[in-house]
């Protein structure tokens, strides 16, 4: 059996185009969401990222700042940068790009950040809200997989979930929104015994380590589908997931591919948890 194959990029079209005809709906009342993208110092990832959100954003219509600047900057002065954009009416969305210089306190910068214009979901408030089940503002990578599940046309009622990987930034939260759909979820991680026997029990595998090609068919189960949130880049360039595509193809259900799975959906969502605190902020 060859799974079928979940397109992140296809997927993510769709939900743009959805974003373009809400925000073309506002401009009619004058709204034009606004996005703040923060990006300190030269890291070359951080720079395609911002890059890629820079022109998203100006394609869907937003306003959109975007601010480079020196890794020399300090701390306070970020603090000063994110207080101004917190205060300013025309910005719906704060964005800083992560990893920060080692000089500057992630914690002290994300705590910084207007719960409301939160776009990445990293604020403690809106984690706060997404495990009690309140309204938040989600993180986007964690969004994103889950929409790409349900666009399988799978319910996830009554699955179970195996999520590996425990970070802040996906694993944990992927948990908690699979709950929120009413998965039975297990969480691995690096000191989990029999992983592959557990992971051979989901019906739901999303996979987030950041190992190249680690999760091979001998993790899946038949029919599963497998969600690859990893990105990692090999010596020849190319990058890879975390899973072995080719090996998990033969045995999963459904299955997303690396590039062009999770990764198109992470900065669709962004636009959407901008769009969403645009209309949150007017009471829409
Ligand atoms: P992270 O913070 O490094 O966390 C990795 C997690 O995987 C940890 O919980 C770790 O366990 C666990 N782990 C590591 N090796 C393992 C193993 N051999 N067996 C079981 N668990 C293992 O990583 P992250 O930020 O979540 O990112 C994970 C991957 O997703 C990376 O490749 C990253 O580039 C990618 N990513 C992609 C997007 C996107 O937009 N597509 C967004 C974010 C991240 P412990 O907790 O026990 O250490």
């Amino acid at each position: 059996m060859t799974a079928a194959l979940i397109s992140g990029k296809q997927v993510a079209e769709e939900i743009r185009a959805d974003i373009a005809r809400e925000v073309q709906e506002l401009a009619e009342k004058g709204i034009k969401p606004g996005l703040a993208v923060v990006l300190v110092g030269e890291d070359p990832g951080s720079q395609v990222y911002v890059r890629s959100k820079e022109k998203t954003s100006t394609e869907l219509g937003f306003h959109s700042e975007v601010y480079r600047l020196d890794a020399s900057t300090s701390q306070e002065e970020l603090l000063a940068l994110v207080n101004d954009l917190n205060r300013r009416d025309e910005i719906d969305g704060i964005l800083v790009q992560l990893p920060l210089p080692k000089h500057i306190e992630e914690k002290a910068v994300i705590d910084a950040i207007a719960v409301e214009k939160d776009v990445d979901g990293f604020h403690p408030v809106n984690v706060g809200n997404l495990v009690i089940g309140d309204d938040s503002l989600l993180p986007c990578t964690p969004a994103g997989v889950i929409e790409l599940i349900k666009r399988t046309g799978m319910e996830m009622a009554g699955k179970h979930a195996v999520v590996i990987g425990r970070s802040n930034i996906v694993g944990k939260p992927v948990s908690l929104l699979l709950q929120r759909e009413n998965a039975t979820v297990t969480m691995c991680h690096s000191r989990t015994a029999n992983m592959a026997e557990l992971s051979r029990q989901a019906d739901i595998l999303v996979v987030a380590i950041g190992r190249a090609n680690f999760i091979d068919a001998s993790y899946v189960k038949p029919g599963a589908v497998v969600i690859d949130v990893g990105m990692n880049r090999l010596d020849n360039g190319k990058l890879a997931g975390d899973v072995d595509f080719e090996s998990a193809k033969e045995v999963a259900g459904h299955i997303t591919p690396v590039p062009g799975g999770v990764g198109p959906m992470t900065i669709v969502m962004l636009m959407n948890n901008t769009l969403t605190a645009a209309k949150r902020r007017r009471g829409l």
